[in-house]
């Protein structure tokens, strides 16, 4: 090129035309794409200064680069936002440049540029071989310098990338005469090729984000495939993925948040650019996916996300959704399920219940009655009385025993009247009121004020709230809170009990109801209490759920229908 005429070489046009559709298909953005084509034009043309305008649809882009390298990159919504800009220039020049951006360049009127030593080509280029003519120094602002007022040769060629995009290239040296005819003629070609490069490297860049994008979501519906992962592990996983799918993969960072829980990929809690979409789950927000970066590009002048990012966010929060509908219908299935096969296990075992209660009780009344009656004959030994006593006192503990299998295998039927919850409950914390003295637990009691009556047997479920609290108290070692509440919902009540106990380890869940099984010492624990409550609660058409874990209290939820039992399922039972 150096000891040839610029741009006259038809092999340097050729090599240019490749390295520009080269540069296109490098996947490159487009200030990196602009940089390096810049550097080509600049080398090849041997211009001092250049120029690329663009309208993209509704958006403009002014890109200037100099032979030193130095650049700036603007965009704007509208082109009046480039009018400081524009004003600085000869109004000829202004014309024209916009005229040439309008694509209106032919109907420019001739006379306008009649002062200026200018020709203007079949395709539309402008251009002028001596601009000192024009140069108007004292009209530049500050900010907005232009490359155009003060140059030797100056040169306006229309790019055409497609239907949409147009724009100008500006080459302008520092010397007058530097254009002839012939290398302007080249610079049109190379315009040209310049322009299906941006198109070449738009499309590319489009590609490029829509593989991304499509690995990731991809990579999602994996992981969301992956029924063994809990939910924090497919979030821990997902969110991985989130960054690389973004156009800035190297600064990019995400989080997940879900029920106040977060899961990061990167520091988010200093992202500068961020875009947020909410999890909505069965309508309700419970927390939100979020991407953005954490310092700033000269490419944020035209926004740090691309349209196609948001909408792939909402894509990804919309998916994550669906799974946590999905995994926690699923998990409430399997506890209907167990709750059934429970309450099917707990049948069973009450029938057998009922059985030997029904069975001791008959001979248990007649140890009673011949040991009391025993005890008043006159003249028995005092040692016998003693013995006595005991058998006495023996049997009446066996009573109460088969009086609570009784009740847990609903064999003592409810004498239902209709009573007030909140009473009910009252009255057995103030049954416990020295157990709460004693042991310095803090009680909190949130009794809803406007708590509908209920159909039940007021006995029964005072025996119920002092068996879940007297547990509740049981489970606190040394100090800790018991709540009780109540709730109306629809059309039954719900009786809550919760500590902050030592919890119940998930393998016991499933034997807590059993009657005998106690975790606690000789002389403390029967195994009674809970079989009692599920008794009670079934007898009144009612349910019951635990929530726990171990270290972290337990939490007791009675659930009575207003009306007490459906009729058939208490003539069944
Ligand atoms: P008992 O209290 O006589 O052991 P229950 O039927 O009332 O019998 O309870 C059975 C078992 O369930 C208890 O031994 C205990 O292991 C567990 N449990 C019941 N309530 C609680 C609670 N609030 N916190 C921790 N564990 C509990």
């Amino acid at each position: 090129m150096k000891n040839s005429p610029p741009g006259r070489v038809p092999k340097d046009f050729i090599v240019l035309s490749r390295q520009l559709l080269q540069l296109a298909n490098q996947g490159a953005t487009r200030l990196e794409f602009l940089r390096a084509a810049s550097r080509l034009l600049l080398t090849f043309t041997r211009c001092d200064d250049l120029e690329v305008w663009l309208s993209d649809g509704p958006l403009h882009y002014r890109w200037t680069c100099a032979s030193d390298d130095s650049s700036t990159f603007q965009v704007s919504g509208e082109l009046e936002r480039f009018r400081p800009f524009l004003d600085t220039l000869d109004e000829p020049i202004r014309d024209i440049l916009e005229a040439v951006l309008d694509g209106r360049i032919h109907e420019q009127d001739p006379e306008r540029t009649a002062n200026i030593p200018s020709e203007m080509t079949y395709d539309g280029t402008w251009w002028t071989p001596k601009t000192s003519a024009i140069s108007n120094n004292e009209k530049r602002r500050s900010g907005m310098k232009s490359s155009l007022p003060g140059y030797g040769s100056l040169a306006l060629i229309r790019i055409n990338v497609d239907d949409h995009t147009h724009g100008v290239l500006i080459l302008s040296a520092n010397t007058a005469n530097f254009f002839t005819p012939q290398t302007i003629e080249n610079y049109e070609a190379i315009a040209q090729t310049l322009g299906m490069a941006i198109a070449g490297r738009r499309a590319q860049a489009a590609l490029k984000e829509r593989v991304k994008e499509f690995t990731c979501l991809y990579g999602i519906a994996h992981i969301l495939e992956h029924r063994d992962l809990s939910l924090a592990d497919s979030f821990r996983q997902i969110v991985q993925l989130l960054p690389p799918a973004w156009q800035f993969p190297e600064m990019a960072a995400a989080r997940i948040e879900l029920d106040g829980k977060v899961y990061e990929a990167g520091a988010t809690d200093k992202l500068i650019h961020r875009q947020c979409a909410d999890i909505l789950v069965d309508g309700k927000r419970r927390g939100r996916v979020e991407v953005g970066y954490n310092c700033d590009r000269e490419d944020f002048a035209e926004g740090a996300f691309l349209h196609e990012e948001q909408s792939l966010l909402e894509v990804i929060a919309r998916e994550i959704s669906h799974f946590v509908e999905r995994h926690e219908a699923g998990e409430q299935r399997v506890r209907l399920e167990t709750q059934l096969l429970h309450a099917d296990r707990l049948a069973t075992i009450g029938q057998f219940a009922a059985g030997i209660a029904h069975e001791i009780n008959e001979p248990l009344g007649g140890i009673l009655g011949f040991a009391q009656l025993a005890r008043k004959n006159a003249g028995v030994p005092q040692q016998t009385v003693a013995d006595l006593d005991q058998i006495v006192a023996a049997a009446l503990r066996a009573r109460e025993i088969v009086r609570k299998l009784m009740l847990f295998s609903r064999q003592t039927p409810p004498a239902k009247s209709m009573i007030q919850l909140n009473q009910v409950v009252e009255e057995a914390v103030a049954f416990l009121r020295a157990r709460w003295t004693e042991r310095k637990l803090e009680l909190v009691r949130d009794l809803d004020p406007d708590l509908p009556e209920l159909l039940a047997d007021p006995v029964q479920i005072h025996q119920v709230a002092v068996n879940l609290l007297v547990n509740a108290i049981q489970a606190i070692p040394d100090t800790g809170r018991i709540t009780v509440r109540t709730r109306a919902d629809g059309s039954a009540v719900k009786l809550i009990v919760e500590d902050t106990g030592v919890g119940i380890h998930p393998d016991l869940l499933p034997k807590i109801f059993n009657p005998f099984f106690t975790t606690k010492d000789v002389g403390i624990g029967t195994g009674l209490g809970l079989s009692v409550v599920h008794g009670i609660v079934s007898s009144h058409g009612g349910c019951i759920d635990v929530f726990s874990q171990p270290g972290h209290g337990a939490r007791f939820d009675v659930t009575l229908p207003l009306d007490g039992p459906d009729p058939r399922q208490e003539s069944a039972s």
